[in-house]
Protein backbone atom coordinates (compact mmCIF):
# COMPACT_ATOMS: atom_id res chain seq x y z
CA UNK A 1 0.00 0.00 0.00
CA UNK A 2 1.23 3.53 -0.78
CA UNK A 3 1.78 6.23 2.10
CA UNK A 4 -1.29 7.88 2.03
CA UNK A 5 -3.65 5.51 0.88
CA UNK A 6 -6.32 5.26 2.94
CA UNK A 7 -9.03 2.23 2.21
CA UNK A 8 -12.71 2.22 3.79
CA UNK A 9 -13.59 -0.92 5.04
CA UNK A 10 -17.54 -0.96 6.12
CA UNK A 11 -17.80 -4.22 7.48
CA UNK A 12 -19.35 -3.31 11.02
CA UNK A 13 -17.61 -4.29 13.89
CA UNK A 14 -20.07 -5.94 16.06
CA UNK A 15 -18.67 -8.68 18.21
CA UNK A 16 -15.23 -6.74 18.28
CA UNK A 17 -13.46 -5.00 21.44
CA UNK A 18 -13.24 -2.18 19.67
CA UNK A 19 -16.73 -1.07 19.21
CA UNK A 20 -16.34 2.90 19.44
CA UNK A 21 -15.82 6.05 17.62
CA UNK A 22 -12.16 7.23 17.67
CA UNK A 23 -13.67 10.73 17.19
CA UNK A 24 -17.01 10.75 19.89
CA UNK A 25 -16.69 8.54 21.52
CA UNK A 26 -20.10 7.12 20.55
CA UNK A 27 -20.69 2.96 20.43
CA UNK A 28 -23.59 1.89 18.19
CA UNK A 29 -23.62 -0.34 15.26
CA UNK A 30 -22.98 1.46 12.45
CA UNK A 31 -19.14 1.58 13.19
CA UNK A 32 -16.75 1.48 10.27
CA UNK A 33 -13.30 1.49 9.81
CA UNK A 34 -11.20 3.64 7.83
CA UNK A 35 -7.32 1.84 6.89
CA UNK A 36 -4.62 4.74 6.56
CA UNK A 37 -1.09 3.46 5.75
CA UNK A 38 -1.89 0.34 6.76
CA UNK A 39 -3.37 1.42 10.34
CA UNK A 40 -6.72 0.51 10.82
CA UNK A 41 -9.41 3.18 12.90
CA UNK A 42 -13.03 3.19 13.76
CA UNK A 43 -15.24 5.90 13.44
CA UNK A 44 -19.19 6.10 13.69
CA UNK A 45 -19.46 8.63 10.91
CA UNK A 46 -17.59 10.44 8.17
CA UNK A 47 -17.71 13.21 10.35
CA UNK A 48 -16.35 11.88 12.69
CA UNK A 49 -13.67 10.55 10.09
CA UNK A 50 -12.94 13.78 8.57
CA UNK A 51 -12.33 15.86 12.18
CA UNK A 52 -9.80 12.95 12.51
CA UNK A 53 -8.35 12.82 9.75
CA UNK A 54 -8.52 15.65 7.47
CA UNK A 55 -5.42 18.08 7.21
CA UNK A 56 -6.26 21.74 6.41
CA UNK A 57 -5.07 23.05 3.36
CA UNK A 58 -1.88 25.87 4.07
CA UNK A 59 -3.34 27.77 1.59
CA UNK A 60 -7.23 28.43 1.79
CA UNK A 61 -7.90 26.45 4.93
CA UNK A 62 -10.09 24.00 3.81
CA UNK A 63 -10.03 19.92 4.84
CA UNK A 64 -8.34 17.61 2.41
CA UNK A 65 -10.01 14.13 2.67
CA UNK A 66 -8.76 12.69 0.46
CA UNK A 67 -6.48 13.71 -3.22
CA UNK A 68 -3.98 16.76 -1.41
CA UNK A 69 -1.12 17.89 -3.36
CA UNK A 70 1.98 17.73 -0.86
CA UNK A 71 4.91 19.80 -1.25
CA UNK A 72 7.17 18.57 1.51
CA UNK A 73 4.78 18.67 4.96
CA UNK A 74 2.53 21.30 3.50
CA UNK A 75 -0.56 20.39 2.62
CA UNK A 76 -2.74 21.60 0.04
CA UNK A 77 -6.38 21.08 -1.52
CA UNK A 78 -5.03 21.72 -5.02
CA UNK A 79 -2.25 22.32 -7.65
CA UNK A 80 -4.01 26.09 -7.74
CA UNK A 81 -3.47 26.84 -3.76
CA UNK A 82 -0.16 25.13 -4.15
CA UNK A 83 0.88 27.62 -6.34
CA UNK A 84 -0.63 30.48 -4.84
CA UNK A 85 1.11 30.02 -2.04
CA UNK A 86 4.48 29.36 -3.44
CA UNK A 87 3.48 32.52 -5.31
CA UNK A 88 2.75 34.63 -2.12
CA UNK A 89 5.89 33.19 -0.32
CA UNK A 90 8.47 34.15 -2.79
CA UNK A 91 6.78 37.86 -3.11
CA UNK A 92 7.06 37.70 0.97
CA UNK A 93 11.34 36.65 0.67
CA UNK A 94 11.00 39.36 -2.20
CA UNK A 95 10.00 42.12 0.44
CA UNK A 96 11.51 40.87 3.15
CA UNK A 97 15.39 41.38 1.41
ZN1 LIG B 1 -18.05 9.76 16.22
ZN1 LIG C 1 -6.78 25.15 -0.72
Amino acid sequence: MKSGEISFSLTTKKGKTMTKCETCGRQNEGLFEVIKDGVSRTFDSFDCAIEAMARPCKNCGCLITGNDSLDGDITFCCGACQRQFAELGNKLARTTV
